[in-house]
Parts: structure tokens; sequence; C-alpha cells
């Protein structure tokens, strides 16, 4: 008898939430079309389907019209981006998650003060641009793996700070953080951790999944970096994990009705397409999913003013 588990927490985080809502909110409120900078968080179905209501997502700030309604994605933007649209003059909505902006702040009380701030972070991820943009350039330094700590030239050790991209892996940056807390013994931490509740939240429940699994399949987009973390820890915990867009990517020789399915969803990722991968399994034989639930969450992000 085959075994499907459906892993809670999963799926959207209230920062996403909060974001697709701006732009939903946007396109009643003001009518399309609304300009978007960068994918308003990274999931293809959730892009295509804001695409379909009249939301054009663009590169940078110069893609969009004179006059237009720009909105920042949830990863957040640098300050050049934020004062280059505010010399267009362009309306601005800002989509920042919230715990984003909490590093931004972090990052800038410690730039103000006269500490060398180090990012542990992927390099060209948006998050990661947007923050290191917090300070002037070639002021941030960046960090993604321990081996990276002894390259780092500071010119004062003892005036050392570190903050951290939202959507890392727990355990990988823990070894990050105890590399730099061994080169430099004074280092200044986040005064709370930087990875947010729903990155670690979703992989804690991952590696319990991944205990109960032989196989987890996490639904999420190829560019996102909290389900590819998930995909990851699923994997270092023993089992086989696949990072997919949806059932049209499952492929036959992955699972057979002998293996305990187990199932995860990005931060990013609709739950719309989680029932639509249960049912696919359904449809060829497979058990109904039973839930596990690891962690309970509660968290929400109330609205920016202008669209409440
Ligand atoms: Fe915010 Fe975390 Fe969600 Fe990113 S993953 S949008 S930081 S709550």
């Amino acid at each position: 008898m085959s075994q499907v588990l459906l892993v809670e927490p999963r799926g959207f985080c209230a920062g996403v939430d909060r974001a697709i809502e701006i732009v939903e909110r946007a396109l009643e409120v003001y009518g399309a079309p609304v300009y978007v900078r960068h994918e308003i968080v990274h999931n293809k179905f959730v892009v295509e389907g804001l695409k379909a209501k009249g939301a054009v997502f663009i590169a940078e700030v110069d893609d969009a019209p004179d006059n237009s309604l720009l909105i920042f994605s949830a990863h957040g933007v640098s300050k050049s981006v934020r004062s280059s649209a505010d010399v267009r003059g362009l309306r601005v909505i800002d989509a920042t998650c919230p715990l984003v902006t909490k590093v931004h702040l972090e990052l800038l009380r410690h730039y103000q003060n006269g500490d060398q701030v180090i990012l542990i972070g992927h390099a060209g991820h948006p998050e990661v641009e947007g923050t290191m943009g917090q300070a002037p350039e070639g002021s941030v330094l960046l960090v993604s793996q321990p081996e990276d700590v002894e390259q780092l030239e500071v010119a004062d050790a003892e005036r050392v700070a570190y903050v951290t991209q939202t959507t890392l892996s727990v355990d990988d940056t823990a070894d990050v953080i105890a590399a730099l807390q061994t080169r430099f013994p004074n280092i200044q931490s986040p005064k709370r951790e930087d990875i947010c509740y729903a990155t670690s939240n979703r992989q804690a429940a991952v590696k319990e999944l991944a205990a109960n699994s032989d196989v987890v399949l996490v639904i999420g987009s190829k560019n996102s970096s909290n389900s590819n973390r998930l995909r990851e820890v699923a994997e270092r915990s023993g089992c086989s994990a696949y990072l997919i867009d949806g059932c049209e990517d499952i492929e036959p020789g992955w699972f057979g009705f002998d293996d305990r399915i187990g199932i995860s969803a990005g931060a990013s990722a609709p739950e719309v397409l989680v029932e639509q991968v249960s049912e696919w399994l359904k449809a060829r034989g497979f058990a109904a999913p039973q839930v596990l639930k690891v962690r309970e969450e509660n968290v929400t992000f109330s609205l920016p003013t202008e669209l409440r």
C-alpha cells in the first residue's frame, strides 16, 4: 500500500501572500497595467497568473513607462533602484517582505556605526543585490561558504558584523557563522536570526518529512532559493528529492507503489499546485495524502496603507 504525506507548514509564507495581494489590489484599485520590477515572487505559476491579470514584469526601473505605477518585488531593492524610480517620478508601491526590510535596516545600522558588514548569501540573488545595495557599492563583503571567510580582508577585526539572506539553509549558514566567529571572535550578530521563520519552519518540517519518506517532491520554481534549500535538506536527510514546478515535471521511474512519498512546497508555491500533485498521484492509484504537521504557523503582514 502506497503512502503519501503532505507536510505542514509548506507553501506560501506571509511575505509572499502580501506581495501577491499587493499586485492584485493595485490592479483592482489603479487598473492594468501595473509594472513589477523583477518576478514579484519566484514562482512561474504565480507570475503567469498575474501577467494574465495585467501585471507587466520588467527587469529594471528604466523599462517602466513614464507616469506608470511600479511595484518592487518581495525580495527588496537597493537604494539606487529606489532612487532611480524617484528620479523618474514613478509612483511606487513597495512589496518588499518586512523581514527583508528588517535585514536592510540592520545592515544600515552597522554600516552607519562604522562596522565592516559581511553578508552571508548567494551572489546574484535579487535579495542579496537589494541588501548589499543598502550601503555604498563595495562596502559590504559577501560570503556564501565557510571557505570564503579566510579570504576576507577587513580594516579592523574588532569592528565586524554579519547579516544573512533570509532564505538560506539553516545548517549551512551555521557553518559559515561558526567560521566567522572563529576568525572574528567579537563579530556582532543579528539580534534575531535573519533566516526567516518561514524558511526555518519549512526546513525543519521537510527534515521530518524526509525521515518518513523514500522520495520527497518539493513544489517550487528552479529560481526559488528557499525551494532549492528544501530539496537539498530532504536529500541530505537520506531520501531522493526533486524540485518540480508541478505534476507535469514528475518523471516515471522516480518512485513506485512501494515508496513512501512526501510532499512539501516552497514559500512561493501556491497550494493549488500541491492539490494538483496530490490529484495526479491519486489518479495513478497512489494513496490519498495524510497530513504530517510539524510546526504551527500564524504569521501575517498587513498591506501598505494605500491598498488597505
Ligand atoms: Fe519574507 Fe521569508 Fe517569505 Fe521571503 S520567505 S517573503 S523573507 S517570510
